[in-house]
């Protein structure tokens, strides 16, 4: 054979494998087939280092028996565990006189390892054995040694290449991040959505978002493969660990092995973690958390696009956090900081449903301020407002947090109650009148009343017109009765009885 010649073909064939593709699996099986064909070998193949266990494992082979390329070889172990050791080719020219030998063929009669180098380091193994004793001559173990750069090469390019690929399907997933969470004006979908996304870019086996609401942080969304073991809206308090000090700084804190710590675990099979505080200008809203399954599954490589995530849904949040408010501020009365009447609307047709299909009953009262334009032109327009102020955080105060409080227009209130009968409400009303009328309002040197009707689904009414009408009869029937009373509306059929 013209050895020169062929070493030519084989390093040129090699590398033109190397170069053809980024695939890492497609480069190897071209440089096996090509090693097989042109050294005649019985099986080849590329064994690679899993650096936390130790050992080596099959990455890709031709010719090995069936089920063998399963074994894992501790360093040390086998021509090429030894190969790996010591960082240079080792050769078995007859592996039964070889103490070292582990059986991977059984035709196997020699054996060469040859140590893949990534600079100073070793990743791997090249492996070849043949079916003949003293199969391979220093020239070929040259040209093999030779061979096995190609190799050492097509690794570190794929490395390198899947790094980049990593780096450029994590700026993909910061564009389609930003880009979506811009549109997202909703924080609940906002969350959800956020979540998503990053558990898909980063391969992180779960995302969540716990953003801080006053001296706690509430887990307000997550999405992955893990098994959580707090319930989203769980509550921590943000002084305390593992909180306070990614809070306190600031800054990202990585734990690379939960199992080591007693550190608290979100997720039943979380083995390593990295937390991101969410800043938007200078405001910590909340803490972005990844979890793996996987120890150390966390690299400095990560951080940066990780934090420039952190920081896209900082703002977003932010941002919705001010259309919820400005959404907000559409139901809410200037004056009284109460909900107005927009709200009541609203909120009337959901309640009418609720207890439509849950049969759990509801009421309205409408409650009206008596002489409200006498106390305006006696003591003012300013004190006035005081008074309208003051009479609805009495209403606020008295009733259910579940009860809406809303100024219905001028001096005229409308209050929700979910799950009251009509006599129920009729005796809300009764304790609102009462609490009024002897409310010492400041100011005014004389009692201030009001007169309210009581109206509730299904006896005095089925639909929002029927309620509201009902309730504002009975205002008017109040007021007519002489003022500082409530009434109870009455159906337009004949069944209700009033007041
Ligand atoms: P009644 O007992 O029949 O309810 O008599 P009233 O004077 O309370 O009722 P009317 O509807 O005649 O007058 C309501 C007054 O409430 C007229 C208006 O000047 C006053 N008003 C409405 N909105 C406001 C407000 O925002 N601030 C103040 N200070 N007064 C208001
Ligand atoms: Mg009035
Ligand atoms: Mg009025």
């Amino acid at each position: 054979m013209d050895y020169a010649m062929n070493k030519i073909a084989v390093l040129y064939d090699a590398g033109q494998a190397v170069l053809s593709t980024f695939d890492l699996d497609e480069v190897l099986q071209r440089i096996l087939v090509i090693a097989h064909d042109y050294f005649h070998l019985r099986n080849v193949a590329i064994m690679l280092l899993d650096r936390p266990s130790q050992q080596l494992y099959v990455r890709s082979q031709i010719g090995w028996d069936e089920g063998q390329d399963r074994i894992r070889l501790p360093l040390g172990h086998g021509i090429t565990g030894v190969a790996a050791v010591k960082k240079q080719p080792v050769y078995a020219p007859d592996v039964t006189r070889d103490e070292r030998y582990f059986c991977s063929a059984r035709t196997t009669r020699s054996e060469l390892a040859i140590p893949l180098m990534v600079r100073d380091q070793v990743v791997g193994v090249l492996d070849c054995q043949s079916d003949r004793v003293n199969h391979f001559d220093n020239e070929t173990i040259d040209l093999l040694t030779l061979f096995s750069n190609q190799a050492s090469i097509a690794l570190q390019n794929a490395r390198l290449y899947s790094l980049e690929q990593q780096r450029a399907r994590q700026l993909q997933a910061i564009n389609a991040i930003a880009q979506q969470t811009t549109a997202v004006l909703d924080l609940e979908e906002l969350l959800r959505t956020v979540c998503e996304l990053i558990q898909g870019a980063f391969h992180v086996s779960h995302v969540s978002l716990f953003l801080r609401d006053e001296q706690e942080l509430v887990l307000r969304a997550h999405h992955g493969n893990l098994t959580p073991r707090i319930p989203q809206g769980g509550r921590f308090p943000a002084t305390a660990e593992p909180w306070a000090s990614i809070l306190a700084g600031n800054h990202t804190v990585t734990e690379s092995d939960l199992a080591a710590t007693t550190s608290t675990k979100f997720f039943a099979e979380s083995a390593s973690r990295m937390r991101i505080p969410l800043v938007s200008f200078g405001q910590t809203l909340g803490v972005l958390a990844l979890d793996s399954a996987q120890p150390d599954a966390f690299r400095d490589g990560d951080l940066q696009s990780l934090e420039a995530v952190a920081d896209i849904c900082a703002t977003a949040i932010q941002n919705a956090h001010y259309v919820e408010r400005v959404k907000q501020l559409a139901y809410l009365d200037g004056l009284t900081g109460i909900f107005n009447r927009r709200f009541f609307e609203l909120r009337i047709l959901e309640e009418i449903e609720r207890a439509r299909r849950y049969a759990t009953g509801m009421a309205i009262i409408m409650a009206d301020i008596d002489h409200f334009k006498r106390l305006n032109d006696e003591f003012g327009h300013v004190l006035g407002d005081e008074v309208l102020r003051q009479v609805s955080s009495l209403f606020h105060q008295q009733v259910r947090k579940i009860d809406v409080v809303c100024r219905y227009g001028g001096e005229e209130f409308a209050i929700l109650l979910p799950q009251t009968s009509a006599p129920h409400s009729v005796n809300i009303a009764e304790k609102l009148r009462k609490m009024v009328a002897s409310w010492q309002f400041p100011g005014v040197p004389r009692t201030v009343t009001i007169s309210a009707g009581a109206a509730a689904f299904p006896d005095q009414g089925t639909t929002r017109d029927e309620l509201v009408k009902a309730a504002d009869n009975a205002l008017y029937a109040a007021k007519q009765a002489g003022r500082n009373r409530v009434c109870l509306g009455t159906l337009a059929s004949a069944r209700g009885a009033s007041s």
